[in-house]
């Protein structure tokens, strides 16, 4: 399966073709829906033919564009119900270097604030199968960097990982913000057995199969838990 990769500033956002439309996984930052109507119009895409929005979990990086591409679409907005429950979401167990530098980038960023409630159109409990609705690919439960984080997994063997995993640094995968450990070691055992060979994470480039492998679970100190 073709995934198309757009850049429309904060998060990676990416689309899956179904056979009614299109799925766009997370919406960038305040702005993004023009730069996404522009990039979108270099494959011959419509924004009426995004039926459906999953946002992986509720970081601004990833929500910030929401409403006005909700607009521009008139898509289904689909979210993991745990993620609108819990108000914890600034809890951080990653390491002291990642800490600080969410600090200091929250310090310096001014949309480092949370946006407005998603509204969603429909919320996930557990897994959701998106075959009735014409996609070759599930959305699974995650959760670890948020609670309501979710991936994408194609039947091609392709992972849409949102923050779950970054390529951001230097021989790391892991996100900078981590808000249960313990959660987090349990959804990348539940990524192993869906064994993909490519992860696109939320930021940086695509992460091959051996490198997540090599770099989270034969390594990982979460995975020693
Ligand atoms: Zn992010
Ligand atoms: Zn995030």
């Amino acid at each position: 399966m073709d995934i198309i990769k757009l850049n429309p500033g904060g998060a990676n956002c990416y689309l899956i073709k179904g056979s009614e439309g299109y799925l766009l996984i997370d919406t960038g930052m305040k702005g993004a829906a023009v730069k996404i109507r522009r990039q979108i119009r270099a494959y011959d895409i419509k924004p009426d033919q995004i039926n459906h929005i999953l946002i992986t979990h509720d970081h601004y990086d990833h929500t910030g564009g929401l409403e006005e591409l909700k607009e521009m679409t008139e898509a289904q907005v689909i979210i993991h119900a745990d993620e609108l429950k819990d108000n914890s979401k600034n809890k951080n167990q990653s390491n002291w270097l990642f800490r600080v530098l969410v600090k200091v980038i929250g310090a310096i960023t001014p949309e480092g604030k949370p946006e407005a409630k998603i509204q969603p159109d429909v919320m996930i409990e557990g897994d959701l199968d998106l075959h009735e609705w014409g996609y070759s690919a599930r959305i699974i439960h995650t959760p670890g960097h948020s609670p309501g984080s979710v991936c994408v997994v194609t039947d091609d063997g392709q992972c849409i990982a949102g923050d779950t995993l970054f390529n951001m640094f230097p021989r790391s995968h892991y996100p900078i913000i981590v808000y249960d450990r313990k959660k987090l070691a349990d959804s990348y055992r539940r990524l192993e057995k869906e064994d993909c060979t490519v992860y696109h994470p939320g930021h940086g480039e695509s992460i091959t199969k051996e490198n997540f492998q090599k770099r989270i679970l034969n390594k990982g100190k979460y995975m020693k838990d």
